[in-house]
């Protein structure tokens, strides 16, 4: 194929919108900010978790305390008949003297149950200012996620734009360049990543081998309207006075 020299040099710059062009892509692909709301995200819900676990340890306390609280209070109310029941003094002596020995064992009872339950409540105030913290720093780590996803959105529309800059620039050089170079170029692409490049200092731009002598030779002898192409990558390669023919 004979090419113009000077859109073979075209083909140079159609390579660095290229090489732009991926760059941003791959930098779009792979993020910082996405690592960041990433790691957040998982933050979020262990903290989510943990914050759970102890509202359940909770709601399993106040099962606690509301059997503790009915406990005390049949304790309580059968007391209150016994004392009725002593005050009245009509009963048998005998059965009296029971009454006397179980209102002993139910004051024993009502001590340990109101021990138990207090024991209980000192858990739950515990537990519920470890529900505090760990709603806190839920609150925390979800107001950070907030903050890092808008960076991602940033990020992603700042590339976005960047890479429909360099999609216009790249159909512009497109515009310059003879349809068959330009499929020649991509096929190249697609196989070894680089259409063109500069044949600098005797070493191909795309593979970055260094051509040999009887290589050199043959493509200083090609005229300047020949296409070249890397013996080794197969790079079409443009030459200039950087070339070192
Ligand atoms: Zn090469």
């Amino acid at each position: 194929m004979d090419v113009d020299p000077g859109m073979q040099r075209r083909l140079l710059d159609l390579a660095a919108v290229d090489t732009e062009l991926t760059q941003l892509r791959h930098r779009l692909g792979a993020l910082p900010e996405e690592k960041d709301v990433e790691r957040l995200a998982r933050e979020r819900n262990a903290a989510k978790d943990a914050a759970v676990a102890i509202g359940i340890s909770i709601d399993d306390l106040d099962t606690d305390i509301r059997r503790l609280e009915g406990e005390v209070d049949a304790v309580r109310r059968r007391l209150e008949r016994d004392q009725q029941l002593l005050a009245a003094g009509s009963a048998p002596a005998k059965q009296l003297s029971e009454i006397q020995h179980e209102v002993g064992s139910l004051e024993r009872r009502q001590a340990l149950l109101e021990d138990e339950m207090l024991g209980v409540m000192e858990q739950r105030e515990a537990l519920q200012s470890d529900h505090d913290r760990a709603g806190a720093q839920l609150d925390h780590v979800e107001s950070q996620l907030v903050e890092a996803e808008k960076l991602v959105q940033a990020a992603v529309g700042d590339l976005d734009e960047r890479i429909a800059d360099r999609t216009t620039a790249r159909a512009a050089v497109v515009g310059d360049i003879d349809s068959a170079l330009i499929e020649a170029y991509d096929r190249q692409r697609e196989r070894s990543g680089v259409g063109a490049a500069l044949l600098r200092a005797r070493r191909c731009g795309g593979c970055r081998l260094e051509l040999d002598r009887g290589e050199i030779a043959r493509i200083a002898a090609a005229p300047p309207t020949a296409l070249i192409r890397c013996s080794e990558c197969g790079t079409i390669l443009v030459r200039t006075f950087e070339s070192g023919l």
